[in-house]
């Protein structure tokens, strides 16, 4: 508690928080001409720990929510005449601002979201990465030229930003998601709104703080900017607001065919979803006996035990040839009983709480149903109090229907497969297509793996497990994971859009495809 309490005081989160800022934290509004204080509902947020309520938000209604798209949609008017390589210097002065608090901002994503602080200030080392790679970035927004068919004409393309973006994350990366996005589409020249999970405001508040002071120190407002409050009031107005052009949405599968359908009803939003994953390591006989069986090991334990299952790469599926699963599955369950679960805050633990107790009813649910459906407990799966659990390991049959489902816990299914060629069936039979993993010695299977004979999702690795993604290369998955790419790579371009112009340098007019129209 009196850690809580210093790195409350350094983010300045308060015991009462305003839930909406446009660069200015919104106390007041007009309302039917007369001036009153914010009085929406009041959000308490948990820590999953301690069952304690950390701190109380002031969620943003209707009137703070046209104060800040109005902001924004002001602010992208000037915004956007800023040269790319100035609005990358911005960036590049919010990522000296995180280093500074990589250490209480990774502690309150652990108190807030239950992740261990291990992982919480690796969060917040990924923001910075981005925002380090955003400020590179910001001068290569790159456009193209092209040879015209007519002589003497000239034809290129180039890239414009949108306007707002909006993002709209999930609790399970409370503020690296909202890096990777935010970074990118503020150097491209937008404005962006973000509406986190209401699992986690308070992260969103202590980077909000951090926001403001970066952009006061520049004379700038209404870049980034903040809206607290439910996904049916809040996010359902943001996914239907005309005035928001683009929308990046991070969260299940569920809720992200709700938002691609109401987005696709107003045409012109474009977004880019990042939903559930359900993801495997397959593991080949041929690693038996060398360093790589080893590996494989420390990874499918990361894997399926860090952030306790909730991780949208997190292992779900462990695909073991049949020589090789007797010994890996008895190094795994020896692995599973040495895992601490506990306080996130203490540093040998490997393992914090799931993030509120439906979670829990969730995991002890698709328990019952997996036993149901023939899947047999090896070991683990136990509540043992509040909202802490066992992780789970679980021999199943190949085609047990649940484990077509994202169960955002820490259970692993085991199931076994003849060959290379049969493992990939299995990796690839289920509806979504985030991460995928391959442990082997042999090139031919490496090569098939990653071949479009392969791994059907985003991620395709050979000898590194399926979660702990670089922000160099773009991330997001196929099929129902939504089909989004986010931080590395191309996915820049996904916050701006493009055009083409053709120049006529000539004295004539000659028409495409050598048409005749008229008179020359
Ligand atoms: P969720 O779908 O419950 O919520 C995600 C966000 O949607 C929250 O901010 C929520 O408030 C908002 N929301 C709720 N109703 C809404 C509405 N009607 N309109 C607009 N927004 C609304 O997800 P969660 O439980 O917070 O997160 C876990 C899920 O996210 C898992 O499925 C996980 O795999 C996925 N995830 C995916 C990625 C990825 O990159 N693919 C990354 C992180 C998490």
């Amino acid at each position: 508690m009196k850690l809580t309490k210093s790195v409350l005081e350094k983010l300045g989160i308060e015991r009462i928080n305003f839930g909406a800022c446009d660069g200015i934290w919104i106390t007041q509004v007009r309302d039917n001409g007369k001036l009153r204080r914010c009085n929406g509902d009041l959000l308490p947020s948990c820590d999953p720990t301690t069952n304690e309520i950390i701190a109380y938000v002031i969620q943003a209604e209707a009137i703070e929510y046209e104060m800040v798209v109005t902001e924004a949609a002001r602010a992208f008017l000037s915004w956007r005449m800023v040269p790319a390589p100035k609005r990358g210097e911005i960036v590049r002065q919010l990522g000296e601002e995180l280093r500074k608090h990589k250490k209480e901002l990774g502690a309150l994503v652990s108190i807030e979201m239950g992740k261990i602080l291990a992982e919480g200030e690796g969060e917040v080392q990924e923001m910075i990465d981005m925002c380090d790679k955003a400020a590179g970035m910001s001068r290569d927004l790159y456009g193209k030229t092209m040879h015209s068919e007519r002589p003497e004409h000239f034809m290129m393309s180039q890239c414009h930003p949108y306007g707002i973006v909006s993002i709209i994350t999930a609790f399970n990366f409370p503020i690296a998601v909202w890096a990777w996005n935010a970074a990118l589409a503020a150097i491209c020249g937008n404005t962006i709104i973000w509406k986190p999970s209401s699992e986690t405001p308070l992260c969103a508040i202590a980077v909000q703080h951090i926001c403001n002071q970066v952009m006061k120190q520049n004379g700038l407002s209404g870049i980034f900017n903040l809206l607290i409050g439910k996904g049916s009031d809040i996010g359902e107005k943001i996914i239907n607001d005309e005035r928001i052009p683009k929308i990046s949405f991070t969260g299940s599968t569920k809720m992200g065919t709700h938002v691609e359908v109401s987005c696709a009803k107003r045409l012109a939003a474009r977004r880019i979803l990042e939903l559930g994953g359900n993801n495997a390591v397959i593991v080949l006989d041929n690693v038996s006996d060398s360093i790589v069986f080893k590996l494989a090991q420390r990874a499918i334990l990361f894997g399926s035990v860090g952030t306790a299952g909730q991780r949208c790469t997190t292992t779900r599926r462990l695909i073991m040839q049949k020589k090789v699963a007797p010994s890996l599955t008895e190094q795994l369950i020896k692995a599973y009983k040495q895992v601490k679960i506990g306080d996130p805050l203490v540093e040998d633990t490997l393992m914090g709480p799931l993030v509120n107790r439906q979670e829990v009813i969730n995991m002890m649910t698709a328990l019952e149903e997996i036993k149901r459906q023939g899947g047999e407990v090896l070991y683990g799966g136990k509540h043992i109090g509040d909202c802490f659990v066992e992780p789970a390991l679980v021999r199943a049959p190949k085609n047990m229907p649940i484990m077509r489902e994202e169960t955002f816990a820490p259970i692993l299914y085991l199931v076994e497969a003849e060959n290379i060629e049969e493992a990939i069936e299995i990796n690839n039979s289920v509806p979504q297509g985030l991460s995928s993993s391959l442990f082997t010695k042999d090139l031919a299977s490496a090569m098939l793996f990653v071949s479009h004979r392969g791994s059907d999702c985003g991620i395709a690795n050979i000898n590194v497990g399926t979660s702990g993604a670089e922000i160099g290369g773009a991330f997001g998955g196929e099929k129902k994971t939504g089909g989004g790419r986010e931080a590395g790579s191309d996915a820049w371009k996904e916050y701006m859009w493009e055009q083409t112009t053709t120049i006529n340098w000539s004295n004539d007019l000659p028409l495409a495809q050598g048409i005749k129209f008229g008179n020359d």
